[in-house]
Formats: C-alpha cells, structure tokens, sequence
C-alpha cells in the first residue's frame, strides 16, 4: 500500500479515457489499496484512477463521518462503474484534489444509481443522494476525462483564510 502523487490539471494523462477492467488481478488490488491511501492522506472524499495516472475505470468514495447520506461509513470501490438512473438536479459546491486551491458551483443530479463491480468482482448497485451522488458522478467524470470546471457554472480561487472564516460554502466543497 502507498500513496501516489495525485495528478494536477494540464497533465494530460487527466483527459484520457479510461479503459474498462477485464480482470481484477493482484495488480489491480494493489491499485484499489494505493487508491485508498492517497484519498485518505489527501483528506478526499473519493479518487479515480486517473487521478494518478493509471486509465482504468476504478474509483473510490469515502464519505466524512456523520454523513447522513452515506450508506455506511466505510470506502466503496467502484469497478466499471456506470450510472443507470437519476433523479432531479441541485446546484452543488464542488471542489477536485487534481484542482487545488478552487472550488465551484455545479448543477448535478440529486439522486444516481450506479452499478458497479466490487473487489471481489460482484456486481453491485449504490444509490446516492446529495454528497454520495456528487461523489459518485464527479469519479465517473473523471474516468471520462471531464473535470468539474469543465461543466462548473461558477470557479473561484480560494483565499488563505483563517480556519475561523472558511465558513463560506465554496471552500467547504469536498475535494474529490
Ligand atoms: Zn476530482
């Protein structure tokens, strides 16, 4: 397990498409592992792998504790995810751990159901709402090599700001 260097905007390795996973080998667990490590030393609330360069449709989510859209607090591991149902729209805070330093306002869906495959290789769907549903499309966005500036109907650079004033919403946008 290892955290690896999370990839910043302009590298194009960002813009690529990400290939579908054929087979969930050793090489791949070791990914999903590193992948959860560079999410949680980033503080993110999820991560693809083209994050970090590897074109592969993985992804995982890791909502804050005391999410109460969150299923349960623990990691999701999305291979070959896919969106098959959504719902409504919100205009949502929004920031991206390849996009530090900004944060945006971006209309997503307000409901998704995705289904994925799991680790183990098991399909699986998950149904998010708000957070979750941000999360959800933001990584397959990513695995499309779209960022959310490209569809953000708003972008602002962050101010440093004292901790004590960073309650304005753009700057407590997850980073995903
Ligand atoms: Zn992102």
């Amino acid at each position: 397990m290892a955290v690896r260097p999370i990839l910043q905007i302009g590298d194009p390795r960002l813009r690529q498409k990400a290939k579908r996973v054929s087979r969930i080998d050793d090489s791949i667990q070791r990914l999903i592992d590193d992948l959860i490590d560079t999410m949680r030393a980033a503080q993110g609330v999820g991560l693809a792998a083209t994050q970090v360069g590897v074109p592969l449709r993985i992804a995982v989510i890791e909502l804050p504790p005391g999410e109460p859209e969150g299923p349960k607090p623990e990691v999701i591991v999305l291979i070959n995810p896919q969106i098959v149902r959504t719902s409504g729209e919100e205009l949502m805070d929004e920031a991206c751990l390849s996009i530090p330093g900004f944060a945006g306002e971006i209309r997503r869906f307000r409901n998704v159901t995705v289904k994925a495959l799991n680790r183990q290789g098991k399909e699986f769907r998950v149904k998010g709402t708000g957070l979750l549903a941000q999360a959800l499309q933001h990584e397959i966005d990513h695995l499309d090599g779209v960022l959310y500036v490209d569809r953000a109907e708003r972008v602002e650079k962050l101010e440093e700001r004292a901790p004590s004033q960073q309650a304005h919403p753009p700057s407590q946008a997850a980073s995903q």
